[in-house]
């Protein structure tokens, strides 16, 4: 969790998946969030906390949130449900991850007085999310790194408006794809790593994807799992919150499709489909935190898929930095029976906002509307259908009011954030820089 990337440039993964037997899963059912958070998470965590010291990291994770459920499901239609993520503080499901980390972090460097660097690179969210998570914590300093110019105003105000000195937005030149390539070079830096002590929090964190596995179990159980299997769409960009589903079926909940939706920047859906993973070019859409080319938590799927042939996995990676690679004939196989796909186009994504409005009274993001689309494509009768609300619709206004003609409004908690001052530097796409900015910023 600490560390985020390994120093061989590979992710982590757990060694083995603990199970949850069908007892446990159905012992589930009626808890709170944070119950069932504690018992689905603490067989992965050790003795790296005690049972109270977890229990308190969970419930001081989810205090902030907005609403009692913290993940709250709505019905969409017959057998097809939205689990709206974006009650915590930034809107967004990255919240779920990021809060827990901030409150894992805090515990475990402030027994030693330790001090760690977190740097992150964003396509919107993460970096919110990081931000509000390890704002005014004592022991770390966090620089998030996102594409000038490419991400929606309110993610923007988000990262740039919060006063407090340990935070530090970076503006860089480039799009999401160069700002995550930076990050792994600070990382395979090694000088700079030990130096600042870099910890990392991007949505490669197992920390983080251990989290999200948490709402998989909680909607599932609330409709009637494990006595009923039910399927999951997931509006999919780095691939770690559908990863987090295949980890909760892992460990023993019946999910039966895990249903993966992109954008038009569809790698994903190409790779899926049978046509190898072959970069192209980020076209900026209405879906912004879902432009990517490169989807880094991908890697930990083929790792499963290869039968965890790490080798195999880093001759991939290898050819990715020359522009793509084939998918062989068994990990193709591996990989279609764990995930289907489906992409949306952007006047797809509109008129599902709109049609949703009208069939439900729900205003969907654009992620989510992503999710909807492709869910309503792929659902079977019998089997519920969970699509993931990835953002409240507040975080895009333009592209919702121009497809519903309803302004969402934020919430009222953060209704001034338009009038707060913003603080943050432009920086190049260029390592040399980024570390030098990022040693003369440290606040101790
Ligand atoms: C990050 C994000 C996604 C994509 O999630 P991944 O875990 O990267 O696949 C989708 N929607 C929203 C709103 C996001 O912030």
């Amino acid at each position: 969790m600490l560390t985020g990337l390994a120093r061989d440039g590979g992710l982590y993964v757990p060694e083995t998946i603990p199970q949850l037997t069908l007892a446990e899963i159905a012992a589930l059912e009626g808890l709170s969030y944070e119950a069932i958070a504690y018992r689905v998470m603490r067989p992965f965590v050790g003795d790296v906390f005690s049972d109270d010291e977890f229990g308190d990291i969970i419930e001081r994770a989810y205090a902030g949130f907005g609403h009692a459920a913290r993940a709250p499901l709505v019905q969409l239609d017959q057998g097809h449900f939205l689990l709206e993520l974006f009650h915590g503080p930034t809107l967004a499901f990255k919240d779920f991850a990021m809060q827990l980390i901030g409150q894992m972090f805090q515990t475990a460097l402030g027994r030693k007085g330790d001090r760690v660097t977190i740097v992150g690179a964003t396509s919107g969210d993460t970096g919110s999310a990081a931000i509000e998570a390890f704002r005014g914590l004592e022991n770390v300093d966090v620089f998030i790194l996102y594409p000038h110019g490419r991400i929606s105003e309110v993610q923007r105000r988000q990262m740039t408006t919060p006063t407090e000195s340990n935070v530090h937005a970076l503006a860089m030149d480039g799009d999401f794809d160069d700002c995550q390539a930076r990050l792994k070079d600070m990382f395979n830096d090694f000088e700079f790593r030990d130096g600042v002590r870099l910890a990392g929090v991007n949505s490669i964190n197992w920390g983080r994807v251990l989290a999200q596995v948490v709402y998989y179990f909680s909607s599932a159980v609330a409709l009637g799992a494990p006595h009923r299997p039910v399927s999951f769409t997931v509006p999919t960009g780095n691939f770690g919150d559908i990863f987090a589903g295949y980890i909760a079926k892992r460990m023993g909940l019946p999910i039966d499709k895990l249903v993966v939706a992109t954008n038009q920047n569809d790698i994903l859906h190409r790779c899926l489909s049978g046509q190898g993973y072959h970069k192209g070019q980020t076209v900026p859409s209405i879906s912004p935190s879902m432009d990517i080319q490169v989807s880094s938590n991908f890697e930990r799927a083929l790792f499963d898929a290869y039968d965890r042939d790490g080798n195999a996995i880093k001759q991939l990676m290898d050819e990715l930095k020359a522009g793509g690679f084939d998918v062989s004939q068994g990990a193709m196989q591996v990989l279609q029976s764990n995930y289907i796909s489906g992409r949306a186009s952007e006047e797809e994504t509109m008129a599902t906002i709109t049609a949703t409005l009208k069939s439900s009274g729900e205003l969907l993001c654009p992620h989510s509307a992503i999710g909807v689309k492709v869910a309503d494509e792929m659902r079977v009768t019998g089997t519920p259908m969970i699509t993931l609300a990835t953002a409240h619709p507040a975080k895009f206004p333009d592209a919702v009011e121009k497809a519903s003609g309803q302004h969402p409004p934020l919430p009222p908690r953060m209704d001034d954030l338009y009038e707060r001052g913003e603080r943050v530097s432009r920086v190049p796409n260029d390592l040399a820089a980024l570390t030098a900015h990022i040693k003369r910023h440290l606040t101790a």
